[in-house]
């Protein structure tokens, strides 16, 4: 059991970077977006102009990329600090359709071990738990309604003054979770031994609060 790894996952929208990132704060852990990692791999392969999302399309772009993060948790692609690129609905969309290939998994999985393999880790995805450390001391599965979620991310948006239509956030909010819960490599399910939390109601500051006591009943 790896005691300093807390492995949180769950659906899209559902807080968990906002949670994951102010939990390893609060803790001083280092705080690790997974889904960042991905949202990369789309910009690469789109820039690439990447069409079709395979293995064999997908193998030699994996096999150069170059993925790292700032000490306050910004993704670079080869250095470039490319978050403010990799939040389009664009992007988003592409993400969820290359994380569904095998070799992509494959390398994101062995980066993100790297990264961890020295604990002190707040990690946030969708398949920490189950694949990337299923020995991680601290597991959360965080979920809440599709409704809720879209609301919640409509808010976030709006917030960071961009355009929002709550319809259209839940549509494919709706399509990326089958998604991901039905692929075959990695995909979107809570371990057995994670604990649930339902966060319908819930403020972060609660969700946090709920996941600190969990933390630190299992050391
Ligand atoms: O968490 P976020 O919404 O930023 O993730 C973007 C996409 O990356 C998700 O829709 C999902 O398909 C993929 N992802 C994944 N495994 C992870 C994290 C994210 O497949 N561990």
């Amino acid at each position: 059991m790896k005691q300093n790894i807390i492995a949180i996952d769950g659906p899209a929208g559902v807080g968990k970077s906002t949670v994951a990132r102010r939990l390893a704060r609060r803790l001083g852990l280092i705080y690790i977006d997974t889904g960042a990692m991905y949202r990369t791999v789309a910009l690469a392969a789109d820039r690439a102009k990447i069409g079709e999302f395979t293995d064999e399309t997908m193998a030699p772009l994996m096999s150069k990329i170059r993925i790292s993060f700032t000490d306050d948790s910004r993704v670079l692609l080869h250095g470039e600090d490319v978050a403010q690129y990799i939040r389009s609905a664009r992007i988003t969309d592409l993400s969820s359709k290359v994380s569904a290939v095998p070799v992509v998994r494959e390398g994101l999985v062995a980066l993100q071990r790297k990264l961890g393999a020295k604990g002190g880790i707040v990690m946030e995805g969708r398949d920490i738990g189950t694949v990337v450390f299923p020995d991680a001391g601290c597991k959360i599965f965080l979920t809440a309604s599709p409704e809720e979620r879209a609301k919640r991310r409509r808010d976030q948006l709006i917030s960071m003054g961009k355009e929002a239509d709550y319809d259209e956030i839940l549509r494919d909010m709706k399509i990326r979770d089958e998604r991901d819960r039905t692929r075959k490599t990695g995909p979107l399910i809570q371990a057995e031994d994670a604990h649930l939390i339902v966060t319908d109601g819930y403020t972060i500051d609660d969700t946090i609060a709920e996941i600190v006591k969990i933390y630190k009943a299992s050391k």
